[in-house]
């Protein structure tokens, strides 16, 4: 629902920082995976491509999309398939690289997604991936923009791991059906337990994700209300897929108190009181508003406090926002 530019929350300086950092891990534990005899302090360099052309040959099935796998791939990935590129990819590759979808309808096995599964070693970098990921401040899942997602680190007890984390790293693409796209950096979104795994799960989304630059569903969609309800606005745009998945108007339904409230305080501090109290010194409406109702939010701050997205929505339809 709301955008997670990563490039933007760290600023260049540390964003360089974290890829820097991010990659070489990757491209070091792929090292040791590959090649577990040799020295450690190596990185692995790329060369997927053979590792994807032997288990093609092991499948004659996998021979017709291994074009298509390379037709994409190519230009993005280099000619050997660069694994250090791969971890990188920008958000737009990322959608491109997406298209490499795997599925059992497409004559695939299950066996074979797991075999690709180990070409891509997700599974030996999950927790190195996610305590670097876990860095980063994030405060309010980029899903629903409902639920904290803030981290709770205690580094003071002993004899346990010293943390507690409380967000979840969401494979937009799924792991299980993208298994290429298992730790690139920019397939990752911060969620929500609820989002994560009990709504989206391994769900294939056709939508771009969060990350991508162009993402405007909290431009696009819109909540507004009755009498009573929050009812979201209608929507046939290129995002059919969040409201369906996240089931936002179930889930907002539940917060209608929020509703209320605004009304409430809308009888009771009326805009002609608003405009009295403007009239004091160092006093001013946009302040005022702020304040009381918490309805002007720039869409920039959407992912700082829960419901966000809401209250401003319910401030526009409600006329709490206009001047
Ligand atoms: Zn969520």
């Amino acid at each position: 629902m709301i955008r997670f530019d990563l490039r933007q929350k760290l600023g260049p300086v540390q964003y360089k920082h974290f890829y820097t950092a991010y990659q070489k891990e990757v491209l070091e534990k792929s090292y040791l995976f590959y090649y577990p005899n040799k020295k450690t302090g190596a990185s692995f360099k790329g060369d997927l491509k053979s590792r994807i052309e032997k288990l093609g040959n092991s499948h004659t099935r996998f021979k017709i999309d291994f074009s298509k796998f390379k037709a994409i791939a190519t230009p993005i990935l280099g000619g050997q398939f660069s694994l250090a590129r791969l971890v990188m990819a920008s958000p737009e590759e990322v959608y491109q690289l997406s298209k490499l979808k795997i599925t059992s309808n497409e004559g695939f096995h299950d066996d074979f997604i797991a075999q690709l599964g180990k070409v891509f070693q997700y599974s030996s970098l999950t927790d190195l991936l996610q305590q670097r990921f876990r860095t980063i401040k994030c405060e309010v899942c980029y899903y629903c923009n409902r639920n904290f997602i803030t981290n709770f680190i205690d580094l003071h007890k002993k004899g346990s791991k010293g943390k507690r984390v409380s967000f979840q790293l969401d494979h937009f693409y799924p792991k299980s059906r993208h298994p290429h796209l298992a730790f690139t950096m920019n397939n990752f979104i911060p969620s929500c337990a609820y989002c994560n795994a009990t709504l989206k799960r391994d769900r294939e989304m056709t939508s771009i994700p969060p990350s991508h630059p162009d993402f405007d569903f909290h431009e696009q969609f819109k909540f507004s209300h009755s009498d009573e309800d929050i009812l979201l606005s209608p929507y046939s745009g290129p995002y059919p897929d969040y409201r369906r998945t996240f089931q936002l108007k179930a889930i907002y339904k539940e917060h209608k108190g929020v509703l209320a409230d605004l009304r409430r305080k809308m009888q009771a501090y009326p805009k002609s009181w608003q405009t009295e109290l403007a009239k004091y010194p160092r006093i001013y409406k946009p302040e005022i508003i702020a304040d009381l109702f918490r309805t002007q939010i720039h869409e920039e701050e959407f992912d700082k406090a829960p419901l966000s997205k809401l209250l401003k929505d319910l401030g526009d339809s409600l006329g709490i926002n206009d001047d």
